[in-house]
């Protein structure tokens, strides 16, 4: 063991966990997958609501409660599920700052790269409005927020199963593809895997690989079996979301590793939806160890009440994880990210960069 290794859990033992989250909050991070609407500010949320007279609970603090997933609470799918809603909104201007002064708050756990999932549906349903309008604010007012704090911010369209047919899908990819913004780097495919398989979305993700201008990335076997996740990569997906059930079938992960497929997996909203309940035996640090591309992600750190670096700190606690492979963990992420070849290794030179001060500042 290398004496780095060595060093890093002695100081480990010595810290108290409260020490350690701040070691992981001011820790560099790379993320694949959140979701904006499960990442909003809770006071701006709050505000909004109010302003539109909204039937929501009188103090912030109810609020809270009324939005969020009990922290200790045992899994539950529904009751999950029951937090995201979509009726906020009665302006575009209500869009705008909701996205701004989320995003704002990204830096408070130090990321340093995100590529933000968003559903225009989620934002644009209730008023009906233009979908590319909404999306190119959405996109503004990420982008603002991100250069005003130093953040470095893609995006991901988001479909979300089950919510429409996959002919208006197609419809609104060209739709959003024609905006032609080069901070679009990707298609996501999301929501209820169990009864929307992958299959039935084969046209769009035909369209999108032939297309080639966007990735694609798809919920597999978060709660479905290894299956799925064969499918989603035969649709053509380059990443997965979750995929915590490849662990059940020994030929996944050595094809995952051999074809660069990174996993985007999420411990706390696993436990929390339910789909892998036991935080300490989920897939994740096994997977890794096994030389599975593996990236850590936070999915919905509002709804869930968490942040991203609470997962990094379950990582060292249950898989006893040291520094270096939260670094080797960030350089997957980058390998895996959306962004063209050229812009990879410039983010690479730059997050060294940012290590060197994290190093520094310990
Ligand atoms: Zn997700």
């Amino acid at each position: 063991m290398a004496w780095t290794k060595v060093r890093a859990m002695i100081n480990s033992y010595f810290m108290d966990s409260a020490e350690k989250n701040n070691v992981w909050k001011a820790f560099p991070k790379v993320e694949l997958h959140r979701h904006l609407e499960g990442t909003f500010n809770i006071e701006t949320l709050f505000r909004i609501a109010k302003k539109n007279k909204l039937d929501v609970p009188e103090d912030i603090a109810s609020f809270k409660q009324a939005f969020q997933f009990p922290r200790e609470a045992p899994p539950d799918f529904h009751l999950f599920l029951s937090k995201f809603k979509n009726t906020w909104y009665r302006s575009l201007e209500d869009v705008y700052d909701i996205v701004y002064e989320s995003v704002k708050t990204f830096k408070n756990d130090n990321l340093f790269y995100v590529e933000l999932r968003f559903n225009p549906e989620h934002f644009a349903l209730y008023n009906d409005f233009d979908r590319a309008e909404v999306t190119n604010l959405i996109i503004d007012a990420g982008n603002k927020a991100a250069l005003e704090t130093g953040l470095k911010i893609t995006y991901i369209i988001s479909f979300n199963r089950g919510q429409f047919e996959q002919d208006y899908f197609i419809s609104l990819y060209n739709k959003l593809l024609a905006l032609g913004r080069p901070e679009i780097v990707g298609v996501d495919l999301a929501g209820d895997e169990s009864n929307y398989p992958v299959k039935q979305f084969s046209r769009l993700f035909n369209a999108i690989t032939s297309d080639a201008r966007w990735k694609a990335t798809i919920h597999a076997g978060e709660v479905t079996p290894p299956s799925e996740i064969w499918e989603a990569l035969k649709l053509g997906a380059s990443r997965i979301g979750h995929g915590t059930s490849s662990i059940q079938d020994p030929k996944l992960p050595p094809c995952l590793a051999e074809r660069g497929i990174v996993l985007e997996q999420c411990i706390t909203s696993n436990h929390q939806t339910g789909s892998w309940p036991d935080e300490q035996t989920h897939p994740l640090g096994v997977l890794y160890r096994m030389g599975t591309p593996v990236t850590i992600n936070s999915d919905d750190p509002s709804i869930q009440n968490t942040e991203l670096s609470d997962d990094y700190a379950k990582a060292e606690r249950y898989f006893s994880f040291v520094q270096e492979d939260f670094i080797k963990l960030n350089f997957t992420a980058i390998e895996g990210c959306f962004l063209p070849e050229k812009e990879k290794e410039r983010l690479k030179a730059e997050y060294r960069q940012a290590l060197d001060g994290f190093k520094a500042g310990l």
